[in-house]
């Protein structure tokens, strides 16, 4: 068993409820269905009736051997799903794969004065983040980051009160 959460109810299981609720009244079975899941209503002799280990409810097991785990195919295919990921996700988890090494990790930015441990690395991916500029260029920047504040963002115009009144 992988849970003990209920899903949506495969066939089997809405079958074997059928069964036990026939002839009685939709008020009847409300009343009767806390009782039904706790399995308060199987018969105790009856060996067959089980929970499915997919979606949870009781179901009858039809099988020839009584082996049915699961109380229909789509909760056995789910339930083998579930089982995979599951060791899927454990086996990742004990011998995960190695990262593999990318040029941006040559980059020792963890160092007081950080730089690059390759030169071939810091010409293909350094470009992208320190771009080089011409003089003239850094001077329009700068000109314009003087004009406007950084960001490019025009500086809210200051309102000159010309009453005189410094207070208002
Ligand atoms: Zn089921």
């Amino acid at each position: 068993m992988l849970n003990n959460t209920y899903r949506d109810p495969g066939e089997g299981a809405i079958k074997y409820a059928n069964q036990v609720f026939e002839g009685n009244s939709r008020v009847e079975i409300e009343m009767m269905l806390s009782a039904l899941l706790k399995g308060d209503l199987n018969k105790a002799e009856d060996k067959r009736v089980k929970r499915c280990d997919y979606c949870n409810y009781w179901f009858c097991d039809d099988s020839l051997r009584n082996t049915c785990r699961t109380c229909c195919d789509d909760c056995k295919i789910s339930y083998k799903t579930l089982q995979r990921r599951k060791q899927r996700a454990e086996k990742a988890f004990l011998n995960p794969k190695p990262k593999k090494e990318t040029k941006s990790d040559l980059y020792l930015w963890w160092l007081e004065y950080p730089c690059w441990a390759n030169e071939q690395a810091m010409i293909e991916v350094g470009w992208r983040f320190e771009k080089p500029m011409s003089a003239r260029k850094m001077d329009y920047v700068l000109s314009q980051q003087e004009k406007y504040g950084k960001g490019n963002r025009k500086k809210k115009a200051e309102i000159i009160n010309y009453n005189g009144n410094e207070l208002e």
